[in-house]
């Protein structure tokens, strides 16, 4: 977008709005040369007289890689005016959340590395939960409902899990936490889930981490009915994965994949990063993570290496990736000298460091200087995994009984 000519663009939008809008790009500090347009025209004549629902303007905040799209039946300057409007709302969103941001914003500008923002896609997610369950709740006169099973209130899985729970009461889902009383009492820990399974009002089952000590995973993960099972623990689902010869069937077949790797292919995809004959290493070989990660990228034709806490030479195999995935849960474990110039690293580890600050895998200031695209932590795959966990939620209601 011109930077000379901004106030003739909208030169019929009223004087007042315009400049509060170019007051709140300067505070930003975003240019507007950085912003791309994109005008999709429906079938409305001469172009500038929008008619048809389907024209739309698109812009995109190249650094970020923000993109919105305004569809209105208006004058076209109007048209993008709201789009502008609503680009920088969400460039406010990021900053407001996360200050550095801006500092990512300048340092990209700088040398043009791309930060993965998972917050829009996220968002864009979100959205399309709360339609499918508003749809729900008038079709079966009941909202979908999540069943979260907490041992310990204060362990730091309960902050997302409150985050979800906020998220649910906006998108028209109810959640219900049950919190044993009696933590080492596994009998009844199985039984709750045969308990919830049975329930036909119950559509998601989601087991918070940790575990009282003596409870094992894999117990109650084959426990749980797999069209309930939407971060697909059990080996129905995790089995339907590994048997599945092309991506697309994950997304035709319905059966449900880990999240947390479905987020970070998703994040990728969204941000346009094609893995195709790509050398791409995961590290960490957890089944909920760095395994299903694995098997989805070599569905979209990477060449897969799993490294590991016993992986000799770890440097080795990062420097000579295209792209590097990151689930250890070590607090910027990942140093610059450890990677090699201009890769792309989806760092899906969600870790507090010793000042109790969320951080990543990778030591994010440092390796953003080597990098051509980087995901932020908070910011990246965690929000886009949050809105794949409660989307698969909705789903579960609506399939109940396909599995
Ligand atoms: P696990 O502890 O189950 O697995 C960690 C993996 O990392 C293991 O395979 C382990 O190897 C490997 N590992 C540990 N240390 C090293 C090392 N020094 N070098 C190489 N590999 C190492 O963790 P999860 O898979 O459950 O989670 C991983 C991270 O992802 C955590 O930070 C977690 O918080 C985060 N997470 C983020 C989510 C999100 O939405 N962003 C959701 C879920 C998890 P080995 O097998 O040899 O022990």
């Amino acid at each position: 977008m011109k930077e000379s000519n901004f106030f003739n663009i909208f030169s019929d939008i009223n004087l007042n709005k315009i400049k509060e809008l170019k007051s709140r790009i300067d505070k930003i500090g975003i240019t507007l040369s950085d912003i791309e347009e994109v005008f999709v025209k429906g079938g409305g004549k001469g172009g500038q007289k929008v008619n048809k629902t389907n024209n739309a303007v698109i812009l995109k905040y190249i650094p970020l890689n923000i993109v919105v799209k305004c569809h209105r039946e208006r004058k076209l300057s109007y048209n993008r005016f709201i789009a502008l409007r609503n680009l920088v709302d969400k460039i406010e969103f990021l900053i407001n959340k996360n200050p550095n941001h801006l500092l990512n914003i300048k340092d990209i500008k700088r040398r043009g590395v791309m930060i993965l923002e998972g917050k829009t896609l996220a968002e864009k997610i979100l959205e399309e939960t709360k339609r499918k369950s508003l749809e729900f709740l008038k079709k079966k006169g009941r909202k979908p409902f999540i069943a979260i099973i907490n041992y310990f209130e204060n362990s730091p899985s309960s902050f997302y899990m409150n985050l979800k729970i906020k998220k649910c009461s906006n998108l028209s889902i109810d959640t219900k936490v049950y919190i044993p009383e009696n933590k080492s009492d596994k009998k009844y820990f199985l039984s709750l889930i045969e308990k919830l399974n049975n329930d036909k009002n119950v559509d998601a089952i989601m087991v918070e981490k940790p575990l009282p000590g003596g409870f094992d995973d894999k117990e109650f993960w084959d426990l749980l009915d797999p069209s309930k099972d939407v971060d697909a623990l059990s080996s129905r689902n995790m089995g339907k994965l590994f048997i599945t010869r092309s991506f697309s069937d994950i997304e035709n077949e319905k059966f449900f994949v880990p999240q947390t790797a479905n987020a970070a292919i998703k994040l990728i995809r969204y941000h346009g990063i094609d893995v195709r004959g790509k050398n791409a290493v995961v590290v960490g070989r957890s089944a909920i993570v760095g395994k299903p990660l694995a098997v989805m990228l070599s569905l979209l034709d990477a060449t897969v290496t799993i490294c590991h806490s016993k992986t000799e030479n770890l440097d080795r195999y990062l420097k000579s990736a295209d792209v590097i995935f990151t689930a250890i849960g070590k607090a910027r474990f990942i140093k610059a000298d450890m990677i090699g110039e201009n890769q792309i690293i989806i760092d899906i580890g969600t870790n507090f460091d010793e000042n109790g600050k969320i951080c990543g895998d990778v030591d994010f200031d440092r390796v953003k200087d080597k990098v051509k695209a980087i995901t932020p932590v908070p910011g990246g795959v965690g929000p886009v995994t949050l809105s794949l966990l409660l989307n698969a939620s909705v789903d579960a209601a609506n399939m109940q009984n396909i599995l």
